[in-house]
């Protein structure tokens, strides 16, 4: 690590926490509200047609690099159970709202995070870039938690089209950062999307274990860890000490 000029953090399992259960209850929500709009669909079936329907838009998604939505696996999945409707159907949009609702009770910020975030702040322009498919779900949440304050610049994948570990988005990040990707520190927890696209991108990458060493569930899994050559931070203090350490090294 050297010359740091920026801080840019990913969300999910790197700053904020979701409750296991909120999967479930979400899915829940939108069984719900899809009945409730007049779709008189199967729970059990339903459920499978729609983790097959996601897993294949969310294959196809990494694959391209292209950002997809919960709007088309929904519409996928409704159709299977004879059901034809359109993925921009208000049905279909009140379904994906109600679906992320849980999120806003079930979501919370790794503890010390305020306080971390709030120290580097006069330090470094900070910025925050996640993959999230639903953008107005995913800054409800950083509203919700008091962390959109902290950041200069936020960037979700469902908004900018492209999602990590495809570089544009990296280079959005340092665009709208103002600082050159060679001096923008990113901290994330998924191997893949984080920190091989950070690396390729031409970011100083920090790898976050957090969720991991605290056994939460990973959304990651399946992937290899980085080498023992990606920076590794369990705590916030791991993080701090880091940066002390690079301003140390640059000023001796
Ligand atoms: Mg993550």
């Amino acid at each position: 690590m050297n010359n740091i000029k920026a801080v840019g953090f990913d969300l999910f399992n790197t700053l904020i926490t979701v409750e296991p259960h909120a999967l479930s209850l979400a899915m829940d929500r939108l069984i719900l509200s899809l009945r409730q709009s007049g779709f008189p669909i199967q729970e059990e079936p339903f459920k499978a047609s729609y983790q097959e329907m996601a897993a294949r838009f969310i294959q196809r998604s990494r694959q391209e690099g292209k950002e997809t939505h919960n709007r088309f696996w929904i519409s996928a999945a409704l159709e299977e159970a004879g059901e034809v409707v359109s993925p921009e159907d208000l049905r279909i949009a009140e379904a994906v709202e109600h679906y992320f609702s849980v999120f806003y009770d079930y979501c919370r910020p790794i503890p010390g995070t305020e306080g971390l975030l709030s120290s580097l702040r006069g330090r470094y322009p900070l910025g925050l870039l996640s993959n999230f498919t639903h953008g107005p779900a995913a800054r409800e949440i950083l509203g919700r938690t008091g962390l959109a304050s902290y950041f200069d610049t936020i960037l979700i994948s469902g908004e900018l089209g492209f999602r990590k570990p495809f570089p544009l988005v990296f280079d959005t990040l340092s665009e709208k950062l103002g600082v050159a990707k060679h001096g923008l520190l990113y901290v994330g927890d998924d191997p893949d999307s984080d920190i091989y696209g950070a690396s390729m991108a031409g970011l100083q990458p920090v790898w976050s274990t957090y969720a991991m060493d605290n056994n939460l569930p990973l959304v990651w899994a399946g992937s290899d860890p980085p080498g023992t050559e990606i920076p590794r931070i369990s705590s916030w203090q791991d993080l701090l000490s880091l940066l002390d350490h690079e301003v140390k090294t640059a000023i001796s």
